[in-house]
């Protein structure tokens, strides 16, 4: 992983900053962006949105237990992109960059057994915190156990650290008061 210095990591969090605007959904902008750590190249990237085919008009964002029940996730878009295009093994050892806010727990299960080994996110806002912190809780603690890798970054200037995550304590010692970006 030591290709992906600093100023990698930052160069592609930005990435995954980028992409999440493309989402329709208004409230919550998700980017995932899974690249190969040797070659410093981007392996497939998503945002959130409704599955292919599906009517993708305001209306059904602003309904928000339809929303919850039928959006797809950045990080699971991301790995359907390249689903029967080129073998199982792409992500295997990849390094997964992620905005605004590390997987949620089911995303951390495919993210997993794709063979992902670090995930790079920049700091999780209090107002995001409160929804998705079990969540968060439970994603750290499998990466953990899977032997994942989680960095977390201050914000996107290059004076920006990252911190590597040992457990969900030290991810709450970083939550700012106010949105990154
Ligand atoms: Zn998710």
């Amino acid at each position: 992983m030591e290709r992906l210095t600093k100023k990698w990591d930052l160069r592609f969090l930005k990435r995954a900053h980028d992409i999440a605007q493309w989402s329709k959904d208004p409230s919550t902008k998700c980017g995932a962006v899974f690249v190969n750590p040797d070659t410093r190249w981007e392996i497939s990237a998503g945002y959130n949105g409704f599955p292919r085919g599906h009517d993708d008009d305001a209306g059904k964002y602003a309904d928000r237990v339809y929303k919850l029940r039928n959006i797809v996730h950045a990080e699971i878009n991301a790995i359907r992109n390249v689903d029967g295009i080129c073998d199982k093994n792409l992500f295997q050892g990849s390094c997964l960059y992620v905005w605004p806010f590390l997987t949620c727990c089911d995303c951390a299960e495919s993210v997993i057994e794709a063979g992902v080994k670090r995930v790079v996110s920049p700091v999780c806002s209090v107002e995001k915190l409160e929804r998705w912190a079990e969540s968060f809780r439970k994603a750290i603690t499998m990466y953990q156990r899977a032997g994942v890798s989680v960095v977390q970054y201050d914000g996107l200037h290059e004076d920006h650290e990252g911190h590597f995550l040992h457990d969900f304590e030290m991810y709450m010692e970083h939550i700012t008061s106010e949105t990154v970006c």
